[in-house]
């Protein structure tokens, strides 16, 4: 795609006009113009410029009060497709998708312990077979690259500042991409993607939401009047650093006592190893065989599910510090809808149920009143999602609001 086609698309009336044949389509001109305040002539000539583009396709004829009966316009999502890469603590997962963020292919890789440099060399390859499979023909039809990574990412710059376990520091991964590729680039922290994924594509339809993720650590998203909270550096929401505990463990963040070091996957794992080796009976030991690297989450949720006491009691330490965080982010913020995602949070209704509870014993009434709290929507794929979210909010300016 040319340089002067992003600032056509980039047009309001264009995007609003591409908008409304997206989420009301099949719709007639007349009718755009109409629902958009625009002359029919403003109309046509996007149009006819979006049909060029193969954004738009026209279709079969709507009903008509009279007279000649109008051709209907849709939007066309498989005609362009984008690059989205999820990269997580372990793996870096590649895609090719279409303009409703849908996966069409995907590979992913294990990230095996690299760190700093290797891993954006690493990643860097792997970017150049999957654009080399590619057909050919098709590049002009991308529309870009988009890349979601974990730890303190500033959106504006491109730029990864931080990120512990990757030892990324400063990394100007939009400047890397663009330079290689020659493709636009954007780049996004993971938990804000989703957030924006769940309000775009997702069950959640609300201009007032927050995400958290609960797994090997502890994220959240947050979007208010559909614009994320980035904060100066991308930092903003940093929930799993919030202190619950002023004299409670020092945490490599410079804190004492932050929710990730009580209630995250990796401190979960260290109680339960303690337990087992404090000779406390458990059907963890069990049901993992006695080999500690496979006490999984999923394992815990077994146990869970079978009633054992020690996965029980942790379930329930969890929910009582989620809650009293989560009651903390809904006094804050005051979102229409709260959802729970990562690993301990799907395939575990128990936790749900107990922070349901929690938030109503503890949360300001009018507060909590209508809030909707649930679990996360989007499955396996919601990084990616969330990826394609970005890229196509901005460069579409596909609007939340309609
Ligand atoms: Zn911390």
């Amino acid at each position: 795609m040319k340089k002067g086609d992003y600032k056509l698309i980039q047009a309001l009336n264009r995007s609003k006009i591409l908008n409304k044949i997206r989420t009301e389509g099949p719709i007639s001109r007349i009718d755009l113009a109409k629902k958009n305040s625009l002359s029919p002539s403003t109309v046509a000539s996007a149009v006819q410029e979006l049909i060029r583009e193969g954004y738009v396709s026209e279709m079969g004829t709507g009903s008509s009060s009279g007279g000649r009966k109008p051709i209907l316009l849709r939007f066309n999502p498989d005609n362009h497709y984008l690059f989205a890469v999820a990269i997580t603590n372990s793996v870096m997962t590649l895609a090719r998708m279409n303009l409703e963020a849908k996966v069409l292919k995907r590979e992913t890789h294990k990230i095996a312990g690299l760190q700093g440099e290797a891993v954006i060399e690493r990643l860097l390859h792997l970017m150049d077979d999957f654009i080399a499979g590619q057909e050919t023909e098709g590049a002009e039809r991308c529309v870009g690259i988009s890349i979601t990574v974990p730890g303190i990412v500033s959106s504006s710059e491109g730029i990864v500042h931080y990120n512990t376990k990757l030892r990324m520091v400063n990394v100007p991964l939009k400047r890397i991409f663009e330079e290689r590729y020659g493709i636009q680039t954007w780049v996004e922290n993971d938990m804000n993607s989703i957030v924006l994924a769940e309000r775009r594509f997702g069950d959640y339809a609300y201009p007032n939401l927050i995400y958290i993720s609960i797994g090997d650590g502890l994220g959240s998203g947050i979007l208010i009047h559909d614009h994320l909270l980035h904060g100066m550096h991308g930092g903003a929401g940093e929930f799993g650093h919030t202190s619950v505990d002023r004299s409670g463990l020092r945490c490599e963040c410079g804190n004492v006592g932050c929710l990730d070091s009580y209630i995250s996957w990796l401190a979960i794992y260290s109680r339960i190893i303690t337990a087992i080796a404090t000779g406390r009976p458990t059907l963890i030991q069990e049901l993992s065989g006695g080999d500690y690297n496979k006490i999984v989450p999923s394992v815990f949720k077994e146990a869970l599910h079978r009633g054992d006491k020690l996965a029980n009691d942790l379930n329930e330490e969890v929910a009582e510090h989620l809650g009293a965080a989560i009651v903390n982010l809904i006094n804050m913020f005051n979102p229409q809808a709260l959802i729970l995602g990562g690993d301990m949070a799907h395939g575990n209704p128990e936790l749900l149920d107990m922070i349901r509870v929690y938030i109503d014993r503890h949360a300001m009434p009018i507060l909590k009143d209508d809030l909707l709290f649930g679990l996360a929507s989007l499955g396996e794929e919601d990084k990616l999602i969330g990826a394609a979210s970005i890229l196509l909010q901005d460069l579409f300016g596909f609007s939340l609001t309609e």
